[in-house]
């Protein structure tokens, strides 16, 4: 093809350096069934990097072929090829690791349903003095999201990244902005 001068296949994306792995053997198929064909190489780095894309074997590929390219796909990141890029949101990590980030925030609100939190006791009141203790990040994040839904608060996709996130500090840290949290859901004292 004329826009592939290095002679690869058709799904190899211009900026993407690395060569075929072989001859083309899917169609890789986008949400309006625009299709193009490639290699299995670069046909699973093209799926992962679209929405909605699809795959399909060409007629004379191997068995399995069109499933193997789509679970390839499954664990690389779209646009691979992009070195430097930031890959902290879920469009730009694989789709592997966006299940396993839903996963890991499951496990904590299922230590929270599973009530294995109740020694964190979060501060009611002004905080005078650090809080003490050493909890493992799930619990931590659990106890966060219990203030959080004990005062309402609904959560978005950033807000439980950044519980997630702050989960991770010690304890005296995340006690006093659940404290926050707790204090400022209660009514106001008259
Ligand atoms: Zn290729």
């Amino acid at each position: 093809m004329e826009d592939n001068p290095r002679g690869r296949c058709p799904a190899a994306h211009p900026e993407d350096p690395t060569p075929c792995d072989g001859p083309p053997v899917v169609t890789v198929l986008d949400a309006k069934n625009a299709g193009v064909v490639g290699c299995a190489h670069h046909g699973a780095r093209m799926l992962a990097s679209m929405h909605g894309a699809r795959v399909v074997p060409l007629p004379d590929a191997p068995q399995g072929t069109a499933i193997d390219v789509f679970k390839a796909a499954d664990g690389i990141r779209p646009f691979p090829w992009l070195a430097g890029a930031p890959r902290t949101r879920d469009e730009q990590l694989s789709r592997a690791e966006v299940r396993a980030r839903a996963a890991g925030l499951a496990e904590v609100v299922a230590e929270l349903d599973q009530d294995q939190a109740p020694e964190l006791a979060v501060p009611a009141g002004p905080v005078e003095t650090s809080p003490r203790g050493v909890h493992s990040d799930a619990e931590q994040g659990a106890a966060l999201l219990a203030v959080l839904a004990e005062a309402g608060v609904e959560l978005g996709e950033h807000d439980r990244r950044i519980v997630e996130w702050l989960a991770g500090w010690e304890w005296s840290t995340v006690a006093t902005v659940a404290s926050w949290v707790r204090r400022a859901g209660q009514e106001p004292g008259r």
